[in-house]
């Protein structure tokens, strides 16, 4: 078994890359790290450093310098780090990924893959917008792939289901392009370095991770 391994996770939202890092993670004892969850954290608790959160009131995006500078220092510098890592969205340029690659280079080491969970756009979408909760108990639905017994209403407890508001058709679109470009820059980024790993994220979960494994366990 790969000791150590550090990954990069590239997919749509929907894909279930989440799900295929969280095996990884406790599979080979490394943690995880969602940057995009660290930045909204941190934007909700006002630590952002002082300069970037400047440059976000006055409209302006964060640079890859910056993004590079708070995942160092937040995570990559950190002693956890240090036993290898999962990293879910970051980089998301190709600046970023040389970075990385350099950061790395610099303590002789290296990334082991970039695990791609492919899906279609169109399915990847209805995973998503499709999306039923239940404000009371939790549990989750599809109007597409898994409906309630009876519609829009929870089978456990009866309770009215709804729509989170980040899974809302035009939010899902806008996160949807964004990534589907990010996606394709890295994929290729990586297929150069001959470090991407591309998995089926139609299959079950169990039957995509073990693909994975088998990758990186035997790499030849
Ligand atoms: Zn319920």
């Amino acid at each position: 078994m790969v000791q150590h391994p550090r990954i990069i996770l590239l997919g749509l939202p929907g894909s279930g890359k989440g799900t295929q890092g969280a095996l990884i993670a406790r599979t080979y004892g490394v943690p995880t790290f969602s940057s995009g969850e660290y930045f909204r954290n941190l934007r909700r608790e006002g630590k952002l450093p002082a300069e970037v959160s400047a440059k976000i009131n006055a409209g302006g995006l964060v640079s890859d310098e910056d993004v590079n500078m708070i995942v160092v220092e937040s995570f990559l510098s950190t002693q956890e780090a240090q036993a290898g890592f999962v990293l879910d969205g970051y980089p998301r340029t190709a600046a970023q990924a040389a970075f990385l690659d350099e950061y790395l280079t610099k303590q002789n080491l290296s990334l082991t893959a970039a695990v791609y969970v492919d899906l279609p756009i169109e399915t990847a979408f209805r995973r998503i917008s499709g999306r039923r909760v239940c404000p009371s108990d939790g549990s989750v639905y599809n109007v597409y792939y898994s409906q309630p017994e009876r519609e829009g209403i929870c089978n456990l407890c009866g309770a009215p289901l709804i729509q989170r508001e980040d899974d809302r058709d035009e939010s899902v679109r806008t996160r949807m392009t964004t990534y589907e470009a990010v996606t394709k820059i890295l994929t290729i980024y990586y297929g150069d370095q001959g470090k991407l790993i591309t998995v089926d994220g139609a299959s079950e979960p169990n039957v995509v991770f073990s693909r994975i494994r088998g990758v990186l366990d035997d790499p030849a």
